[in-house]
């Protein structure tokens, strides 16, 4: 089928807006949010129901032209979007934006795939309830987006990866079926837990149209401390004497290096409230129980007096807590304003942090001399963002195998949290040993045979 029939078919599928085939209409979503890929879609479907999801699937399985998933396109790996043939369809849910119940009960929420993470948040917030995801891309990222790519975040570290909130999931496969899953159940062990198969998928193997979530008790108390500690192995023993003072009420756990705050307090114009050190730590914990701000104190006298923090301060209202994360969460900011920098999204065990760190940074200083290292990450979750800002002309793939090399030394990932998108791919195919490959390939194969969904994302296209 022709691309000008199948724009008919859709068209004859959709609503009056359910359909973008102009230039200025598609714009916005052929390129990503990073600015490092750009491509052409054919055109953007914006159905509004699952039935509408299937049949937009079917029209363009039919005509041989591939889908790609877009949720909010704060992906950081190219995931949502289309390559240049402008023969790629766009599915984007942005339509689907509806939560459909709150029980307040069993704390669970059954959200479309298109509702905005903070609108979700917000919602859950307005019933008592927690909706334990967080990240900086909240008022944009969509739920499609943040299951299909198993969003982490900040709070990891108490809650989970997006996946571990997921009890129902609601589908659409490559040959159009709608599986619907929506169950509101913790336990259910009844077969084949499948909605895992599209979590953290990356729109490669079905289209997510809606969620059952497990929500949390929204914590009452919550206490925010700043800490300067020399270096990596202080943080570890910070983290190890918060695990045990405070450990069932941890949120957050986050590592930063000296260098990365001072590019903030640079380019952000942010103050600092505690004096330079190599390396700081931010500690969020939270509880329904008074006495919280008590034990955090004595946590904080606790690890100054051994030495494994040299300065801390705790917030004492709202607003400082706000100025303590807006820290943290302005560094990729104040490192863009620095210059071009090649990321990295790793993890490794959390013993192993220190020893990574060390071997890393003495690796790029030999072969890359000039470059800056701008470390930071959830090292509660052993999460570490090692960017590299470096001079013009340098060879990022260089870097990359650099780094990735002693991630695989100590044990780790190539991506904590980020996914593979189109990013990652040759990095994974170097980096997963050929079995993990060779299994991945044959779910893509028994799910979507045809390359359907996504192509060339996460692995080559078939
Ligand atoms: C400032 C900033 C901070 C960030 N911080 C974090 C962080 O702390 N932790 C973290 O994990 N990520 C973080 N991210 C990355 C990003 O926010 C997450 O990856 C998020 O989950 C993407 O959601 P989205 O709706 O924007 O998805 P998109 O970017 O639109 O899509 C992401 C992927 O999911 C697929 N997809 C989207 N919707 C669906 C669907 N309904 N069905 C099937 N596939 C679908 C797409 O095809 C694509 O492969 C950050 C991004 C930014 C810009």
């Amino acid at each position: 089928m022709s691309a000008s029939a199948l724009i008919a078919v859709l068209k004859g599928l959709l609503d009056q807006r359910g359909l973008l085939t102009e230039p200025a209409d598609l714009e916005p979503y052929g390129h990503d949010w990073r600015g490092l890929f750009s491509g052409r879609p054919l055109c953007v479907a914006l159905p509004r129901t699952v039935e509408e999801v299937s049949a937009v699937v079917l029209a363009c399985s039919a005509a041989g032209h591939a889908v790609v998933p877009h949720g909010g396109n704060t992906g950081l790996s190219g995931g949502a979007t289309p390559d240049d043939s402008g023969r790629q369809v766009v599915l984007s849910l942005s339509r689907m934006a509806a939560i459909r119940k709150i029980d307040v009960y069993g704390e669970t929420m059954e959200v479309e795939a298109g509702c905005i993470l903070q609108t979700a948040q917000e919602a859950a917030q307005a019933q008592g309830l927690l909706l334990p995801i967080t990240l900086a891309a909240e008022g944009s990222a969509r739920i499609g987006g943040i299951l299909s790519t198993n969003a982490g975040g900040s709070n990891v570290l108490r809650y989970g990866m997006a996946r571990s909130r997921v009890l129902g999931l609601e589908v659409v496969t490559a040959d159009g079926a709608i599986v619907r899953g929506l169950r509101h159940l913790r336990k259910d062990n009844a077969g084949y837990d499948w909605k895992q198969w599209f979590i953290g998928s990356e729109g490669t193997l079905g289209i997510v149209t809606c969620a059952v979530l497990q929500l949390a008790p929204m914590p009452r108390h919550r206490v925010t401390a700043m800490l300067a500690v020399p270096d990596a192995d202080a943080a570890l023993k910070v983290l190890r004497a918060a695990r045990q003072a405070i450990g069932d009420t941890l949120n957050a756990f986050e590592l930063m290096s000296g260098a990365a705050l001072e590019l903030v307090s640079r380019h952000q114009q942010l103050r600092l409230p505690l004096a330079h050190s190599p390396w700081f730590v931010l500690i969020e914990a939270g509880s329904s129980l008074p006495g919280l701000r008590d034990a955090a104190e004595a946590l904080l006298a606790e690890v100054l007096e051994r030495g494994e923090a040299s300065d801390g301060v705790v917030a004492e209202s709202e607003r400082q807590e706000a100025e303590l994360w807006a820290l943290r969460e302005s560094i990729t900011e104040a490192e863009s304003k620095q210059g071009r920098s090649v990321k990295h999204d790793v993890s490794v065990p959390i013993p192993e942090i220190p020893a990574f760190l060390a071997a890393a940074d003495e690796a790029v200083g030999r072969a890359f001399p000039g470059t800056r290292i701008n470390a930071f990450g959830h090292v509660g979750d052993g999460n570490i963002h090692y960017n590299l800002i470096v001079p013009d002309g340098a060879d990022g793939s260089a870097l990359n195998a650099v780094v990735h090399d002693l991630v695989m030394v100590h044990g780790g990932s190539i991506s904590a949290e980020h996914g593979v998108g189109q990013y990652r791919v040759g990095e994974l195919l170097r980096c997963k040993a050929s079995p993990e490959i060779v299994l991945a390939n044959r779910v893509k194969r028994a799910l979507d045979p045809a390359g359907l969904f996504n192509p060339g994302k996460v692995l080559p296209a078939l």
